[in-house]
């Protein structure tokens, strides 16, 4: 995909455009903006547009040329991706990296080299880079890619030109998704997982993350009732894999808010997950305002915590302990008062 299929982002992708234009391309940039909101595709869109071998007038990439569907298929000599390995970008990383970019680009005109996150850079690898952000290559364009410019040493944000990326409203990706035929509650439950992405919305549209979702809820919320081994046999399924956990979480956290803003308003109209309003409205009445919005904490502890590396399966097992005391009163938890003995149902029931 070029700049041409990119939604939203029209400040930063027009900044890129015309650098490449002007061939004034910057030696690095920082994009900081939340994670998943469309960094990782302008990157790529713009290492697309630097080495397309058809270019076309307006100086977006063709699409079809052999350079931009080597870049689609991750397999470009000259587009690469650092990525953690085991929780960090090392140095090692970055000193291999370094030698790479010391050689003129194999085959495209210009070496892009993106950093998914920076954060994930170690403070030893970020003084490794720093040489090389220095004594720039002549043929590179580094692409560091942050939530937060803080995460980063000094010297090294102060050497990237930044670009900052804002999150699409939700109202309007769902808009977006509708336009496309999608009905509009599940184009408003796919618009809030988007993360303000209207790419990851029409990714998530052609996928099963709301079926993913039922069946994430409908083995979770009895693995609760059922007791603290039941929780851990679950977590060790949920949590087997650090992304699809990620996503697990991201689910979770939604329909937890949902729950919350339901019992608080009494409605689910303000609720992200619309196209399963009954099941909603049906288990936010189980539940306190306060065990909702202590559940709603506790999932995202667990999102934080996962971000920053933590163990997988123990953040997944200490939060549903959580969920269960906040959730399910008679495990001696907080609890709450107004539910009736053994009306916890799963949300679908
Ligand atoms: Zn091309």
């Amino acid at each position: 995909m070029g700049f041409a299929g990119i939604i939203g982002h029209d400040r930063a992708v027009a900044l890129l455009r015309q650098a490449l234009r002007t061939d004034r391309l910057a030696h690095a940039y920082l994009f900081v903006g939340p994670r998943g909101v469309g960094k990782h595709r302008v990157g790529l869109a713009l290492a697309r547009a630097a080495n397309c071998l058809r270019s076309l007038p307006d100086g977006d990439a063709c699409g079809a040329c052999a350079a931009c569907r080597k870049i689609a298929a991750g397999v470009h000599p000259d587009v690469l991706v650092l990525t953690p390995e085991e929780g960090a970008i090392r140095i090692e990383q970055v000193r291999t990296l370094r030698e790479e970019v010391s050689r003129r680009p194999y085959e495209g005109r210009r070496r892009c080299v993106l950093l998914d996150p920076a954060e994930a850079l170690t403070e030893q690898a970020q003084n490794a880079l720093l040489k090389t952000l220095e004594e720039p290559a002549g043929a590179t364009t580094f692409l560091l890619l942050a939530r937060r410019a803080e995460g980063l040493l000094p010297t090294v944000v102060s050497r990237c030109q930044r670009v900052t990326f804002w999150p699409m409203p939700e109202a309007l990706i769902a808009q977006h998704l509708a336009a496309t035929g999608l009905p509009a509650d599940r184009a408003h439950a796919l618009a809030a997982l988007a993360r303000g992405s209207v790419g990851d919305a029409l990714t998530l549209a052609g996928g099963t993350v709301l079926e993913s979702r039922d069946a994430l809820l409908d083995r979770l919320f009895p693995a609760l009732k059922r007791g603290a081994a039941a929780c851990v046999e679950v977590a060790e399924e949920i949590a087997r894999d650090r992304a699809a956990f990620g996503e697990a979480l991201d689910l979770l956290l939604t329909w937890c808010r949902d729950l919350l803003v339901t019992a608080v308003l009494g409605h689910s109209g303000l609720a992200a997950n619309r196209d399963r309003a009954d099941a909603l409205v049906a288990a936010a009445g189980q539940f306190t305002v306060e065990a909702l919005a202590g559940a709603v904490a506790a999932a995202a502890a667990a999102r934080e915590a996962l971000e920053t590396n933590a163990n997988p399966r123990l953040t997944c097992e200490a939060l549903l302990f959580r969920l269960r005391d906040l959730l399910v009163p008679a495990s001696g938890g907080e609890g709450n008062g107004t539910r009736r003995e053994g009306e916890f149902r799963r949300p679908g029931a």
